[in-house]
């Protein structure tokens, strides 16, 4: 099978994912092997590439918003049938016997293992998981329009409810890419405000479109203080800016697997019982509740179409948020 592979993390500039051919994996007893339709391209995506992430191995296939059609089962696979069509996230696997595993706190998982950063991922044709970590997607949306779902999604969703937002309260969003384009949808659904900080012109006037109530520069002051923020940008400094626009007791949730170091800050900043909280990976729960919603709230992706072999461009022009929405790679039809 084809795949793009990253042999040694470069900056994307250079485009140091290569076409390469391998065998199309084996599939264990409880696995499935899909061939891939499409795959998402993610922020993440870009930190494996440049080596942001310790705990990358290479080489390694990135891509973790995978939509295919179930080819293969294993003997013992139960959940899914030949031809049925699934996605695959982050959350690769996790070891189901930890204190955090037991609580459904998998993400948490210090043996979990994920989607194109510690396994190989969907920039290939083909890919084999473990059939409880793949995911029914609906049938309301096609194979492009689903992939950006699989982590843009189901992290914004996580993020959403970490934020502790109430319906009817008034969010912040702090950059405004594939992950929030989504989360500004779902706090619509949510009858909440939407409060959204970038610097990109091109993403200010989506989030207009979308229909936010505000949209600024994060160096603006919004109208009215927020009672929960999500930052999005991988930038210490952002999380100040957004601390500065939460109320009294409200959340200010950082939905980054990776960001610069945050700038000490008073104690003032923080004060009033505000929280300030990171977001980690995504559960199983998350993706099967996240799908669930956005079919009965008709959460709609803005989807960019690149090839398999564009991967280095579509990571390139999503590092200079050359598009609105999300980057996917059209992998077989
Ligand atoms: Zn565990
Ligand atoms: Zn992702």
């Amino acid at each position: 099978m084809e795949i793009m592979k990253i042999d040694q993390p470069r900056k994307i500039e250079s485009h140091p994912l290569k076409q390469t051919e391998i065998p199309i994996p084996m599939i264990g007893p409880k696995d499935i092997l899909i061939k891939i339709r499409t795959c998402g391209v993610c922020h993440t995506d870009l930190h494996v590439v440049e080596g942001d992430l310790p705990m990358t191995t290479y080489p390694r296939i990135p891509g973790h918003e995978i939509i295919g059609i179930v080819k293969d089962i294993g003997p013992k696979v139960t959940m899914h049938t030949i031809g049925s069509r699934v996605g695959v996230a982050w959350l690769n696997s996790s070891c189901s016997n930890c204190k955090y595993c037991k609580t459904g706190k998998e993400n948490l998982c210090s043996s979990a293992i994920f989607t194109g950063c510690t396994a190989d991922g969907g920039f290939a044709e083909y890919i084999a998981v473990n059939e409880a970590y793949a995911y029914q997607i609906p049938s309301l949306y096609s194979d492009l329009h689903a992939a950006p779902l699989l982590c843009a999604g189901i992290i914004g969703y996580r993020s959403y409810k970490l934020s502790d937002i109430q319906p009817g309260q008034r969010l912040g969003l702090f950059g405004f890419g594939a992950s929030a384009h989504i989360v500004l949808q779902i706090a619509q659904a949510m009858d909440c405000e939407t409060y959204v900080f970038t610097r990109s012109p091109n993403h200010q006037s989506h989030a207009r479109e979308l229909g936010a109530t505000w949209v600024g520069n994060p160096n603006q002051q919004p109208p009215k203080m927020l009672d929960s923020a999500i930052t999005f940008a991988p930038v210490g400094e952002i999380v100040l800016r957004a601390l500065n626009c939460v109320d009294k007791g409200g959340t200010l949730a950082i939905n980054a697997v990776h960001l610069t170091d945050i700038p000490s800050f008073s104690y003032d900043q923080i004060y009033y019982e505000r929280t300030l909280r990171s977001v980690a990976h995504t559960t199983r729960e998350d993706a099967i509740e996240f799908l669930k919603f956005a079919e009965k709230t008709h959460i709609l992706t803005e989807v960019n179409e690149y090839s398999l072999f564009e991967a280095n461009e579509a990571l390139e022009d999503l590092k200079y948020s050359r598009f609105s929405g999300a980057a996917v790679l059209r992998i077989s039809k």
